[in-house]
């Protein structure tokens, strides 16, 4: 059975997808989009909404200089130049465009500093030299909201709960999809199904460093992210890129959901390895930190005393002193009446954690920190008190190590027009990819918050405008 022609096909309807099919709408092509799941919106509603962008209205307005051409820099140098130069100078042309196309499509973002991920304006999102952090009113929900408007707008039709199965391919052009049993052609397929954080064989092959965090290891991803993109790829024999990366973030061990619901640790922590000795700015940014903690010969340990327990806000599942106490009644949290017995528990140099508590008790909490520089994160933060010296028994140690998968970054590998190249490195007709499902734009080094939304409407609205462009013209 066979359905009419559409234009443009795009197969998932996150923030990649939609921002596809309203882009192809706006040139004036006839565009279905299928939904696997029973609502529109995938990982990018889940998301923070933060969109990293550069030289931006809404960094202008804060008197903020910046170019695309320092964010490529920035962009290329955290991922060792282990990235295409030419995809990912395309992606740093066009996400601030594609910021401004939000905003004209009705995206809130004032130009003001905003602290965190919750409140919307402008960001630090990473570790860059200019803060890039674009959050949205209303976060990855209002993004998805203003596209749908958009999408219904521009006639987009959707279809929700129907999983696209498998590509429709001939001579090697791709020339629409199967869907419920149901021919659909197309004259371009846009493949925008997120990750595959869902599908543990998925991860142990394309991201296996997830499988380190054993039992520890949590998905926040979208349910609907189960890797459908890599199958589809298989049919046309499309190259993969952005094998073993992926966005893991630093938790205590006993986190469970995304930090929004299970909390945060408290102000007055430190973090230290075997040694006893603290290794980073504990609120180093996740677009390192993951990879700084994984550097260390052993476990790496949060350690807070019982002010900072007592301290930890209610109303968050896991970050609550409660719960906290009932893991150190457990002894899965560690705890001891000094710092030396703690030193004991964890097997770490009882001189070592004691100097390493002294240090830090003599610095930030009084001042600045020498050594990591995190009163400058802090103050990023919005945080203005220091925090409070540790010393007030019992002394806890919770395991610490990225465990909470967020993104998956293989996929099929893209040109900076969002095409799909095949093994030989050349287009395959018919086929664009883009957000998680179109690798190369995310690499080893997530850079910052922002990255992910950002590549994936970025990249999504330039397949929509590639698809449309590279179109078999009707014949008359
Ligand atoms: C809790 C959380 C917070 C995050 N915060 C941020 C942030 O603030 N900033 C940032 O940059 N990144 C963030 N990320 C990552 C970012 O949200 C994602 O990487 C990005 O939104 C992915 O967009 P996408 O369009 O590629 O995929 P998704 O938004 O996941 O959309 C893919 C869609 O395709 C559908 N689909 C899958 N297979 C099929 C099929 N066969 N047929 C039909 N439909 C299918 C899925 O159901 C899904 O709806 C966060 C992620 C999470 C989980």
């Amino acid at each position: 059975m066979s359905a009419e022609e559409y234009d443009v096909v795009v197969v998932g309807g996150g923030g990649a997808g939609l921002a596809a099919a309203v882009s192809a709408a706006e040139r004036g092509a006839s565009v279905l989009l299928f939904e696997a799941e029973k609502e529109l919106g995938g990982s990018t509603q889940l998301s923070a909404g933060m969109f990293t962008a550069a030289g931006t209205s809404v960094q202008k307005g804060l008197g903020i200089e910046d170019t695309p051409e320092k964010f490529f820099q920035h962009y290329m140098d955290l991922n060792q130049w282990q990235l295409k130069p030419g995809l990912v100078r395309a992606f740093c042309e066009e996400a601030g465009p594609a910021l401004e196309w939000l905003i004209g499509l009705g995206a809130e973002i004032p130009a003001k500093v905003s602290h965190n991920a919750h409140s919307p304006g402008l960001t630090r999102a990473g570790v860059e030299d200019v803060w890039r952090a674009h959050v949205p009113k209303d976060q990855g929900y209002g993004l998805v909201q203003v596209l749908d408007r958009a999408r219904r707008q521009a006639g987009v039709e959707v279809v929700l709960n129907t999983r696209v199965d498998r590509l429709l391919v001939d001579g090697g052009r791709v020339t629409g999809v199967v869907a419920d049993g149901i021919k659909v052609p197309a004259k371009a397929v846009i493949v925008t199904t997120g990750g595959f954080a869902q599908d543990p064989a998925l991860v142990t092959r394309y991201y296996p460093a997830a499988d380190a965090a054993g039992d520890d290891l949590f998905v926040v991803a979208a349910a609907g992210s189960r890797g459908d993109h890599l199958a589809f790829g298989s049919q046309v024999d499309a190259a993969v890129a952005g094998d073993g990366w992926g966005l893991l973030l630093p938790t205590a061990y006993f986190q469970r959901l995304h930090h929004w619901q299970s909390g945060f640790p408290p102000v007055s922590r430190i973090m230290v390895n075997s040694r006893g000795r603290r290794f980073m700015d504990e609120d180093a940014s996740y677009a390192v930190s993951g990879g700084i903690i994984d550097l260390q010969d052993g476990p790496v340990w949060t350690v807070f005393d019982e002010q900072a327990r007592l301290s930890l806000p209610a109303g968050y599942a896991h970050w609550d002193a409660d719960y906290v106490l009932a893991e150190a009644e457990s002894g899965r949290t560690v705890r001891a009446d000094s710092v030396e017995e703690l030193a004991g528990k964890l097997g770490v140099p009882a001189g070592a954690l004691r100097a390493t508590v002294d240090r830090w008790n003599a610095h930030l909490p009084t001042g600045e920190d020498p050594d990591f520089l995190r009163h400058e994160t802090l103050a990023a933060k919005g945080r203005t008190e220091p925090p409070e010296p540790l010393g007030k028994p019992p002394f806890y140690a919770a395991r610490t190590l990225p465990a909470e998968l967020v993104c998956t970054h293989a996929g099929l590998e893209i040109d900076g027009s969002a095409a799909v190249l095949d093994a030989r490195g050349e287009r395959v007709p018919g086929l664009f990819a883009a957000g998680e499902a179109g690798a190369g734009v995310l690499g080893p080094r997530y850079v910052g918050g922002g990255n992910a939304v950002a590549n994936a409407i970025t990249m999504g609205r330039v397949a929509g405008r590639t698809a449309t462009h590279s179109m078999p013209r009707s014949t008359p």
